[in-house]
C-alpha cells in the first residue's frame, strides 16, 4: 500500500464576506480534492489540544499520529532537527528571530522578510562575537537558518538549566506592541535578555544592515529569543506505525524537522519557498517520484497559511487551487500505478483571514483509497466535514485509522 498526505497549511477557515460568505475551501475550485471527498470520506480532526498554542509544531505532531501532550517540548528543537543540528540531553534550542524593533516596539517579526543571504552574515557575526561564551552554566551557539528563522543553542554542562521554567513570547503575536511587557521571564530571563541586548550594537554596525537601510529595507535591529525546548523523544514512525517508511517534502524547517525526528527521509525541492510563490508543480513531481521508494509521502505547502496571515482571501483561494491542480491532481493520476493506495488531505490547524492568526478548533480532512468506504461527502470543505460522521478528537488518533 502507498500512502500520500497533502497538507495545505492553515487552510481551514470561516465564511468570509469577501468571498460571498464562503470559506476559502468552498470558494476555491478544487476538482481533485473533491474527487478524494467523493471517492472517500470527509470529517473533522482536532489537532491542537486546548492547553497548547495553535501552531504548526503542535498540530503537525498530531497530524503525523503523535500526541502533542506527550511529545511536544517546544518549537525550536523541532526546527533544529531539520537544520541537522544535534542536541544532546542537556542542550536547549531557542528560536532566534531577526526582528525589526527600532523603537522598542515589535514592528516586524521578520525584519522585512529578510532573505537568507542577508540573514546568515548577521547570525555569523553574532556567533563570532558571542558564540562560545559561557553563560549560566552552558555554552552559546548561533546557527543561521532560513530567512528570519534562526536558532540559538545553549549547550548545558549539567542537567540543570535556567531555561527550564522560563516564559518567552512569540514575536508574531505582538505586532506593534511595546516589547517591554513581553520580555522573557523566569530563571532564564537574564540569559535570554542579555543576549537580546548584546545583539543590538553588533547588528547596528553591520554592513548588511547599513546596506538594507540605504535600499529602503528594514534592518534587523536585534534578535528575539523564544520557543525554547530540549530535544523531544519521538519513537520512529516506522516503529510506531507498522514499519511504514516515510518521506517529507516541505520548505519549512519546523515541519520537515518533525518528519526528520520521526525518521522520515527529507526531500528538498528546488523552487520550494515556503511562501505564495512556491513551485507547486515541482513539489508534485518530487512527490510522485518518491512514491517509488517510500511507503508514505507527505507534501506540505505553507502558502495558504501565509496568505491567511497577510489577510489575502484571493491569494488563499489561489494557493488552494494550485495545490489541487499541481499536487493532488498529479498524485491521484500516479497512485493507481502502485496498486493499493490511500490519500489524506488535511491542514495542520486553522488560520482565519478574519484574525490573520492561528486558531483552535477541528479542521476538515478528506481521505480516500483502498478499503475506505465512501460516505455521502461530495466536496472537501468545512460544512461538509461538519456533517460528516467521522471525528478524531484528539486528532493524533486519525493516523492509526487512516493507515488501515
Ligand atoms: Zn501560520
Amino acid at each position: 500500500m502507498k500512502y500520500v498526505i497533502v497538507i495545505p497549511d492553515g487552510c481551514a477557515d470561516e465564511p468570509v464576506a469577501e468571498l460571498g460568505g464562503l470559506t476559502p475551501l468552498q470558494a476555491a475550485k478544487l476538482p481533485n480534492m473533491d474527487r478524494v471527498a467523493k471517492a472517500g470520506v470527509v470529517g473533522l480532526s482536532n489537532n491542537v489540544p486546548p492547553a497548547l498554542t495553535p501552531a504548526s509544531d503542535v498540530a503537525t505532531l498530531s497530524l503525523f499520529g503523535y500526541d502533542p501532550l506527550k511529545y511536544y517540548t517546544g518549537r525550536a528543537p523541532l526546527e533544529t532537527a531539520a537544520m541537522g543540528i544535534h542536541l544532546g540531553p542537556n542542550d536547549w534550542a531557542v528560536r532566534c528571530n531577526l526582528v525589526y524593533a527600532p523603537d522598542a516596539h515589535m514592528r516586524d517579526f521578520t525584519a522585512g522578510h529578510i532573505s537568507s543571504e542577508d540573514g546568515a552574515p548577521l547570525i555569523h557575526v553574532l556567533q563570532k562575537e558571542l558564540g562560545g561564551k559561557e553563560v549560566a552554566g552552558g555554552t552559546i551557539e548561533f546557527h543561521a537558518g532560513v530567512q528570519y528563522r534562526n536558532i540559538l543553542v545553549w549547550r548545558g554542562h549539567s542537567e540543570t538549566s535556567p531555561l527550564a521554567g522560563t516564559k518567552t513570547q512569540a514575536p508574531h503575536d505582538i505586532p506593534d506592541q511595546p516589547v517591554s511587557g513581553y520580555l522573557p521571564q523566569g530563571p532564564g530571563a537574564d540569559l535570554l535578555n542579555g543576549l537580546m541586548e548584546a545583539s543590538k550594537p553588533i547588528l547596528a554596525n553591520h554592513p548588511v544592515n547599513k546596506r538594507r537601510v540605504s535600499e529602503g529595507k528594514k534592518p534587523a535591529t536585534q534578535v528575539w529569543l523564544w520557543g525554547q525546548g530540549k530535544r523531544p523523544t519521538l519513537d520512529p514512525f516506522a516503529q510506531s506505525y507498522r514499519g511504514k517508511r516515510g518521506a517529507i517534502i516541505s520548505a519549512v524547517d519546523l515541519v520537515r524537522g518533525v518528519g526528520v525526528l520521526l525518521g522520515w527521509h527529507r526531500i528538498d525541492v528546488p523552487g520550494a519557498t515556503g511562501y505564495l510563490d512556491t513551485d507547486y508543480a515541482a513539489k508534485g513531481r518530487y512527490a510522485i517520484e518518491a512514491l517509488g521508494a517510500f511507503d508514505l509521502v507527505c507534501v506540505h505547502v505553507e502558502a495558504p497559511d501565509e496568505a491567511s496571515h497577510e489577510g489575502k482571501a484571493d491569494e488563499k483561494v489561489k494557493a488552494l487551487e494550485r495545490i489541487d491542480e499541481h499536487i493532488v491532481g498529479p498524485l491521484l493520476e500516479a497512485l493507481p500505478r502502485y496498486g493499493a493506495y490511500r490519500v489524506l488531505v488535511e491542514p495542520d490547524h486553522r488560520t482565519t483571514l478574519r484574525t490573520r492568526a492561528h486558531a483552535h478548533g477541528a479542521v476538515p480532512f478528506a481521505a480516500c483509497g483502498t478499503g475506505i468506504a465512501p460516505d455521502a461527502a461530495d466536496r472537501y470543505d468545512e460544512p461538509t466535514a461538519e456533517r460528516g460522521a467521522l471525528r478524531f478528537d484528539p486528532g493524533w488518533t486519525l493516523m492509526n485509522w487512516w493507515l488501515g
